[in-house]
C-alpha cells in the first residue's frame, strides 16, 4: 500500500527545503524526497555571497546543511532515493512512483532544480571523471598546479573559474563571443587576477589525452581557426536543463523543457506546484529559490484548506 502523506516535496535544494519548512509550520504532513545528496546545486557552490544573513558570504555545503536542519526542526521527514519515476493523477490523490514503491499525497511542490548541460563534443564523455567535471567546487582539488580549462561565460563558470585559480596555476576561460554574461563584480575578479586568461571567440572542439585530459582544441568563432591548447582538466559551465519527462503532461513546458507556471506558482495541474530553478523564470538564484518555496508552500496550503 501506498505510503500517505498530504504534501510531498520533490527536490532537496533551496526551494524543496524552503517549502518543507513551510509547510511544516503550516502542520501539514509533508516528506521530502531527494534524488542525490540534500542541498541541491549550491553544494556546488564554494562560497555564496549574495544571499543575506551572511556579510561574510557562506559555503554553499554550508548554507544547505543550515537549511537542512532547520526543516527537519519542525519534522520534516527527509528521504534521499533514486528519484521520482512518474506521477499519477486521480480524483482524490497524486502517486508519485519511485524505484522502490509508491507515495500518495493531496499536493506536490516540484522542486528539481536543474543539471549540467552538456556540449557533445568529441572526448567529453570520454574523459569525464578523468580531467573533464562539471564542479570545480567537488573536483578543483585534484587540479593544484595544474593548467585548467573553464568553457562557458556565465555566473557558474566565472564563479567556478575563481575557485579554481585558488587552486591551478591557469585557468583559461574559454568563451564563444566578446563579453561575458556573468555578473559584473565577478567579471572584475577575473580581470584582476594574474592567473585567469579569457579566450574571447572561442569553442572547444575536442578534448585530447591518452588516461587522462592533455590538450584540448578549439575553434574561432570569427575566422574558423583551429588551435590546440595544452590542459590538464576541462570544467563545462554551457547552461542547465531541468529533469522533468516525470511529470508527463501534468505541466506545461517552454522550448527549452522549463515549466511554466503562474505567478502564484500554481500549473496547469491542481494542487501541483513548481518552485525554484526548474520553472521558467527570469533569475536563478538561492534567493529566488528560497521565495519560491515559501509561496508554493503558502499556494499549497490554501489548497489543501479547500480540498479538505
Ligand atoms: P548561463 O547563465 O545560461 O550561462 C551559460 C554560458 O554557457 C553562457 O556564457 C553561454 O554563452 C555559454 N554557452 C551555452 N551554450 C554554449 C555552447 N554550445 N558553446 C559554448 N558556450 C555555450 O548558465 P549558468 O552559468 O549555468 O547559470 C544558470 C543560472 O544559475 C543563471 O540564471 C545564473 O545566474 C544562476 N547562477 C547564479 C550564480 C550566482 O549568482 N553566483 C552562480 C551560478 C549560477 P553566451 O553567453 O554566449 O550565451
Amino acid at each position: 500500500m501506498a505510503e500517505h502523506y498530504e504534501a510531498v516535496v520533490i527536490g532537496g535544494g533551496p526551494a524543496g527545503l524552503t517549502a518543507g519548512i513551510y509547510l511544516m509550520r503550516a502542520g501539514i504532513n509533508t516528506i521530502l524526497l531527494e534524488k542525490g545528496i540534500v542541498g541541491g546545486s549550491p553544494l556546488m557552490t564554494e562560497h555564496v555571497e549574495n544571499y543575506p544573513g551572511f556579510p561574510d558570504g557562506i559555503a554553499g555545503k554550508d548554507l544547505m546543511a543550515r537549511m537542512a536542519e532547520q526543516a527537519k526542526r519542525f519534522g520534516l521527514v527527509i528521504r534521499e532515493f533514486t528519484g521520482v519515476e512518474k506521477i499519477g493523477r486521480s480524483e482524490e490523490q497524486f502517486e508519485i512512483e519511485h524505484g522502490e514503491g509508491v507515495f500518495a499525497a493531496n499536493g506536490v511542490v516540484v522542486a528539481v532544480g536543474t543539471e549540467s548541460a552538456k556540449l557533445g563534443i568529441p572526448g567529453e564523455t570520454e574523459f569525464a571523471g578523468r580531467g573533464v567535471s562539471y564542479c570545480a567546487t567537488c573536483d578543483g582539488m585534484f587540479f593544484r598546479n595544474a593548467k585548467v580549462a573553464v568553457v562557458g561565460g556565465g555566473d557558474a563558470a566565472i564563479q567556478e573559474a575563481l575557485t579554481l585559480a585558488n587552486l591551478a596555476s591557469q585557468v583559461y576561460i574559454v568563451h564563444r563571443r566578446g563579453e561575458l554574461r556573468a555578473q559584473k563584480i565577478l567579471q572584475d575578479r577575473v580581470f584582476e587576477r594574474g592567473n585567469m586568461t579569457v579566450l574571447w571567440s572561442r569553442v572547444p572542439w575536442e578534448i585530447k589525452g591518452k588516461d587522462q585530459v592533455e590538450s584540448m582544441v578549439l575553434k574561432d568563432t570569427v575566422t574558423g581557426e583551429m588551435t590546440e591548447m595544452a590542459v590538464d582538466g576541462v570544467f563545462f559551465y554551457v547552461g542547465s536543463h531541468p529533469s522533468t519527462a516525470f511529470l508527463g503532461n501534468l505541466v506545461d513546458r517552454d522550448e527549452a523543457g522549463f515549466i511554466l507556471t503562474e505567478e502564484d506558482l500554481t500549473t496547469r495541474t491542481p494542487g501541483l506546484f513548481v518552485a525554484g530553478d526548474a520553472r521558467k523564470k527570469l533569475l536563478r538564484q538561492v534567493t529566488t529559490a528560497v521565495g519560491d518555496g515559501a509561496l508554493a508552500a503558502v499556494g499549497l496550503e490554501r489548497y489543501l484548506l479547500q480540498t479538505r
